[in-house]
């Protein structure tokens, strides 16, 4: 691994921390049954945070147990050092905005945003002055005395977003607030949104099902499902390295292999397919023995196709089923003679080595640095047959 796919150690003072929090709706039962089976994170100040996971794994249960609207069944949940259990939301200093913009429809969106400040009884010239400076940051100037009604779906959000930041919270939830929009505006409103989270500098906690919203907006990623986290790094690191089979395949298309090692030579290994076929794995730790078997995964892109076995660290061979124009790329999908589907991804910037057809015998082919491994069993006695897995 390069040295700056590292996770960033979190800020000294972390603002947000999570200790083995546990959340059951019901009240009973066990931990395994839980909707939040027991994380924990470090979230460092002014850090832009998303829980990415899919639906019902326990995202916007952990946000509302931060934001004070959930009390967790057990675990500490601490805000700048101090733990929160018990604070009600009103008293934690941070805001929350949600999907739905539930702004007043009859108040002007320079209203809607000095609504908070008006009942804290801030005095009035400040109320101008943040309302001025927060509807500049958001860019809607020029639409202070415009009603909800009149606005854009993407910036009727802004006017939402305005009004949390106006309050200067330490810290902001968002829970898939662009969910809404439609694609383009969504993708526009990413920008926009990190964009104005580096320029408020404020923590933003952000929730959403989306991996391509997550990969363009995060500082760090966690990756939840079924209740836990299962990693938490920096986009790239979460793309590039996935922790676990699961995280693989919720972020982008991924091909995961699995064999018995045949040897082991430092800190690499080999699975021999036979017929010219091998796989070489990373080996992490020494419980990977010859006959250990390993689970690894390789992206789409970073394999190439060729007619005869190239002379890479990891190379199968197969049979093209399925052939997809995608614009920027073409997708292949491919029967390797192991027994496995695998996706191929080949550019059409004309760097592509051969273009098959559906029925070609194909070699796949991929440099060490791009396999990683993701789980292992102990090491095992036997040499069974090698088998190979790909979801
Ligand atoms: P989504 O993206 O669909 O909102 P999520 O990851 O945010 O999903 P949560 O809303 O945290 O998931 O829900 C996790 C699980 O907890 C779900 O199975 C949900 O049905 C359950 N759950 C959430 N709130 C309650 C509640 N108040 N009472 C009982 N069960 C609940």
């Amino acid at each position: 691994m390069a040295p700056d796919t590292l996770s960033p150690p979190p800020a000294a003072e972390p603002a947000i921390t999570l200790v083995d929090v546990v959340k059951y709706f019901d009240g009973a039962g066990a931990r395994d049954t839980a909707v939040v089976r027991g994380v924990d994170l470090s979230i460092g100040e002014g850090e832009f945070f998303s829980l990415l996971g899919p639906s019902g794994c326990g995202k916007t249960t952990t946000l509302r147990m931060i934001a004070g609207f959930e009390e967790p069944t057990s675990g500490q949940i601490l805000l700048h050092g101090r733990d929160m259990v018990g604070v009600p939301a009103n008293k934690r200093d941070i805001n929350m905005v949600f999907q739905s913009y539930a702004l007043f429809p009859h108040l002007s969106v320079a209203d809607n945003v000095a609504f908070g400040l008006r009942r804290k009884r801030v005095p009035k010239d400040e109320i101008r002055d943040r309302v001025e400076k927060i509807l500049h940051t958001v860019e809607l100037a020029d639409k202070a005395d415009r009603r909800p009604r009149q606005l854009s779906g993407g910036q009727q959000q802004r006017v939402a977003l305005a009004r949390a930041l106006v309050n200067r919270p330490r810290a902001l939830l968002l829970d898939e607030p662009l969910g809404a929009l439609d694609l383009k505006l969504r993708q526009s409103m990413q920008l926009e949104l990190k964009r104005i989270q580096r320029e408020v500098g404020i923590t933003f906690i952000y929730v959403t099902h989306d991996q391509a919203e997550a990969l363009t907006m995060s500082d760090r990623i966690a990756v939840m499902n079924n209740g836990l986290v299962e990693q938490v790094a920096p986009p790239r690191e979460v793309y590039e390295r996935p922790a676990t089979a699961f995280v693989a395949g919720f972020i982008g298309t991924s091909n995961l292999i699995g064999g018995r090692l045949t040897s082991v030579d430092g800190d690499g290994g080999t699975v021999d397919l036979g017929d010219g076929q091998r796989l070489a794995v990373p080996i992490e730790d020494k419980d990977h023995r010859a006959g250990a078997r390993v689970e690894m995964t390789v992206r789409p892109e970073k394999i190439t196709l060729t007619t005869g076995p190239a002379d890479t660290a990891s190379r199968v061979r197969g049979t093209v089923r399925e052939v997809v124009y995608l614009g920027t790329s073409t997708s292949y999908t491919v029967d390797t003679d192991a027994g496995v589907e695998m996706t191929v991804f080949q550019p059409n910037d004309g760097t592509a080595l051969v273009f098959p057809e559906r029925g070609d015998t194909v070699w796949l082919s991929w440099a060490a640095g791009h396999s990683y491994l993701l789980s292992t069993a102990p090491a095992a006695a036997d040499t069974a047959p090698v088998s190979l897995t790909s979801r």
